[in-house]
């Protein structure tokens, strides 16, 4: 994949930006700031490397049950976080931030610049200058390559090692009592008990998190009102330290650097995005049973006490489509519409609701006119898919779906709902292809090529599609060839 190819000069692009040109791109820090560790790129480990463990890892955490599938949540994340990654010092490495259905707080960064956000964190910050403040944070473990810079100075590891180290993250998650914490704990914990951010790697993530912060127009006082919160909670919890705190290690040092950091920057007010408080309310609306949280949210509407009531109503629609109560949920979201609230979330939902409370015709019709105004909103081509192959118009999916596959060619979730469309009417060559892309887009050579096959040896292809089914067959046994 060019995607691969393409890093190592990446690679050298990074050193320019923190050797040479360092204090061009960065101003703010002083050369003699500039860490003692080694030079970034001198680690043994390639960036490609890192892409090609972090994508093996992920690929076994989105089969896990703490991933939470839920493409509403990761593009938010994603947005956000790119929106901090395009700040950061080498904006090129392709990050992928990916949420995860834990009430603890943490994140993670994993190799290759995969980063885990946990439910538990989103929910605890009190505003998206805090999230932002966190995510910063590992952002620079990335960018500084501290996971790889970790694993040099163990010295003597060999591609070997790095595949134990992969094992022995995947162990943690399949054998929740390996560790103490859920999966994304016992994944952040296996590798950094194995490499250890050291304190000085904890500092400069923390400098250049901060930077970071700044220049993505955040207010820079979100990193440390999170952190010092976090501080003084876990010396209430002696023995519950948030998993957070066990590999990030916390001191009075830290804070107080952050705070005087602070010091020399004017107030900047920055408003949390509609997305932040839909993204909270969608989280907390999926805690406890669908009753609990339908009865959660209509006491917040009713005491008055909510400060966004937008996001409270929209948390209320999502918690009373748990409970399948879609007539209710629509007449919410509808209130919300008429108010002029306008997400490509709440139109989702809204045209979900519809479909499925029996107006199919009026809920299609929604999906699309939300899809006129958000033609890059994922969710929403998902739900429409989805909807259309409900309904069983599955020519309609088919052409939808291909469409949307030609503006979207890396999207393996639009693959896989390709290939229900073909399924359902019997296009066996099509259904494999189809999902053989899916495969090859998440790594998954062997799956891939297994498909492809099968898909060589179905009954109903014509002379095009077999001849593309054997170009990609070849074109992929090479890489898979390569790769060895
Ligand atoms: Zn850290």
């Amino acid at each position: 994949m060019s995607f691969f190819s393409s890093f190592s000069c990446r690679l050298s692009a990074l050193c320019l930006v923190l050797g040479v040109a360092g204090n061009a791109v960065w101003g703010q820090i002083d050369a003699d700031d500039l860490p003692e560790l080694g030079d970034v790129a001198s680690t043994d480990l390639s960036m490609q490397a890192e892409k090609k463990i972090g994508q093996e890892i992920m690929n076994e955490i989105r089969r896990d049950a703490a991933y939470l599938d839920d493409p509403e949540i990761e593009a938010y994340l994603n947005r956000l976080g790119n929106r901090l990654a395009a700040a950061s010092p080498d904006a090129g490495i392709g990050f992928h931030f990916f949420p995860v259905n834990d009430p603890m707080i943490n994140a993670f960064a994993m190799f290759g610049g995969y980063i885990g956000v946990n439910a538990g964190l989103v929910l605890a910050v009190r505003n998206e200058s805090e999230l932002a403040g966190v995510l910063a944070h590992e952002i620079s473990h990335v960018t500084q390559r501290h996971l790889a810079r970790g694993i040099a100075r163990q010295k003597q590891i060999s591609g070997v090692t790095l595949m134990a180290i992969a094992a022995a993250i995947l162990a943690a998650h399949s054998n929740p009592d390996l560790a103490s914490a859920t999966m994304a704990g016992a994944s952040a914990g296996a590798v950094q008990a194995q490499l250890g951010f050291s304190r000085d790697f904890e500092r400069e993530a923390d400098r250049i998190g901060f930077q970071i912060l700044q220049k993505a127009g955040f207010d820079v006082r979100g990193m440390s009102s999170f952190f010092s919160r976090l501080q003084r909670a876990t010396r209430v919890y002696e023995n519950n330290a948030p998993v957070y705190l066990r590999t990030h290690p916390l001191s009075v040092e830290r804070i107080s650097d952050m705070q005087n950091r602070e010091l020399n920057q004017p107030y900047r007010q920055a408003p949390d995005s509609l997305e932040f408080l839909l993204t909270r309310a969608r989280l907390q609306a999926m805690r406890g049973t669908p009753d609990e949280a339908v009865t959660h949210f209509r006491a917040l509407l009713a005491e008055q006490k909510t400060l966004h009531v937008a996001a409270t109503r929209y948390g209320l629609a999502v918690a009373l489509a748990r409970k399948k109560d879609w007539a209710a949920a629509e007449t919410t979201l509808n209130a919300l519409r008429q108010d002029k609230i306008a997400s490509p979330m709440i139109d989702r939902l809204y045209a979900e609701s519809r479909v499925r409370r029996g107006d199919a015709a009026g809920g299609l019709a929604a999906f699309r006119e939300a899809l006129g105004r958000y033609p890059d909103a994922m969710a929403l081509i998902y739900g429409y898919g989805e909807a259309l192959l409900e309904k069983r118009m599955f020519a309609e999916a088919q052409t939808f779906l291909t469409q949307s596959l030609r503006r979207n060619t890396g999207d393996a979730r639009l693959y896989k709902l390709q290939a229900r469309a073909y399924a359902a009417t019997g296009k066996m060559g099509l259904q494999h292809q189809a999902l053989a892309e899916a495969y090859a887009l998440e790594g998954a050579l062997p799956a891939a090529i297994e498909q492809l096959e099968l898909a060589q040896r179905a009954k109903d292809n014509d002379f095009y599609t077999n001849s593309s089914i054997d170009a990609r067959l070849r074109q992929l046994k090479q890489k898979q060839a390569e790769a060895k």
